[in-house]
């Protein structure tokens, strides 16, 4: 395995040891990483309860995790970011490895900037923030509306202004997009991250329009979404990236959106696995299925509201349920804020709210214009905790 990787390094007071960071490699899973890392197996995966074994499937690509290391190089803690909000923590006490889920702590930063378009606002916002991702979402956004190939010329104005997090003095996850203005031939164009987590434009009317169906009609949902929760009787921090929607055994499960199929077959603790690709970056999962319906298979299209699959109860699993999962760039989000919602519009007393935060965004945008601010990185952090046990008692600082 080639490993992408940075020593940042250190000596505390408390006992000397070191921390190395990685790249989580593309197609590694967990159990090669445990492999790899010579950790045992049974303990730090096979003892687990279904939830935490599904936790370990969240390891992506390109994630970035730390190993810290005695001076004899034994791994002490190991840190493996799953999502935005959760973290797995190995750690070795009294002789063993321990697993156990906790929170990641992170900071938000709100950054802005304005370019003049050079050469696509794509390839334009790339090279000023250097993220994809927020290309990616300013496009999509824009695409229903404006014909950007046609009207945009070089030169035209562009105002961005967004959430960053950053752990360690790093940019961590996805950059959340508050507002942006395009102007074209003299128009300027906007759109607002309103209190519903939905994009509008300057009349309030909703920008994206994401469609999604209930992927089992008339279903209980048993199980919600959420990126971290704390058990207060298992006393451990967990997960549940996806909806839960409890039915028979052999109850159809529909294509909750238009797209390509890109899985279907056994996968890990979700079994039977369908995976859709749809516009703009979203994907749709459906898990425990007893059967995929006859014709479904890799590479094929399909239509919303299509019948792909049957509930069932394969992989880890409890009962017959199926687990729907949303993602939209890789990143899990909550269904049942895009399920069976059409195309918003505002109410009254919601249009008084977004006018308000509308103020205040084209306010920041006004400011962002007359200043001409430059994209700034985050200073780096001096010292931040983040190797501990329980209270934050053993720290590892790192500096520039
Ligand atoms: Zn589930």
């Amino acid at each position: 395995m080639i490993r992408f990787f940075i020593l940042f390094l250190f000596t505390t007071t408390l006992f000397s040891a070191h921390v190395e960071r990685f790249r989580w490699d593309n197609g590694t899973t967990y159990l090669d990483f445990l492999q790899k890392e010579k950790l045992p197996i049974k303990g730090l995966y096979y003892n687990l309860d279904k939830d935490d074994q599904r936790l370990t499937e969240e390891m992506r690509a390109g994630v970035h995790y730390q190993i810290l290391k005695d001076n004899n190089d034994e791994i002490k803690q190991i840190l493996l970011p799953l999502n935005d909000e959760l973290q797995i923590h190995i750690y070795k006490n009294n002789g063993s490895y321990h697993f156990e889920a906790i929170p990641i702590i992170s900071t938000t930063k709100t950054q802005a900037f304005t370019l003049k378009i050079n050469r696509s606002p794509y390839l334009d916002i790339i090279k000023e923030t250097g993220s994809k991702k927020l290309a990616q979402i300013f496009v999509a956004n824009f695409k229903h509306s404006l014909n950007f190939k046609i009207d945009l010329r070089k030169g035209d104005t562009l105002v961005m202004i967004y959430d960053q997090k950053y752990r360690l003095g790093e940019p961590f996850s996805m950059p959340i997009l508050k507002t942006a203005m395009i102007e074209m031939r003299g128009k300027k164009h906007f759109i607002y991250l309103n209190k519903d987590e939905r994009y509008y434009d300057q009349k309030g009317h909703e920008v994206e329009g994401f469609l999604l169906a209930r992927p089992v009609r008339g279903a209980r949902i048993s199980s919600y979404f959420t990126k971290r929760r704390w058990h207060p009787i298992l006393h451990k921090w967990k997960a549940h990236l996806g909806v839960d929607y409890a039915a028979r055994r052999g109850t159809p499960v529909v294509a909750a959106g238009s797209g390509r199929i890109i899985y279907a077959a056994r996968m890990g603790t979700y079994g039977n696995l369908i995976k859709i690709r749809h516009a703009d970056g979203y994907e749709t999962r459906y898990a425990h299925l007893k059967s995929f319906r006859r014709g479904i298979h890799r590479g094929k299209r399909v239509k919303k509201g299509q019948t792909i699959a049957y509930v069932g109860t394969t992989g880890r699993s409890t009962g017959p349920h199926l687990h729907f999962e949303l993602r939209k760039h890789g990143r899990a989000i909550n269904p049942l804020k895009v399920v069976q919602v059409t195309t918003k519009k505002l109410r009254a007393k919601e249009m008084k709210a977004f006018k308000k935060l509308r103020e205040q965004y084209n306010k920041s945008i006004e400011r962002t214009l007359l200043n001409n601010t430059k994209y700034k990185k985050a200073p780096k952090t001096k010292k931040v905790c983040y190797f501990f046990n329980k209270s934050c008692s053993t720290k590892v600082s790192t500096s520039p």
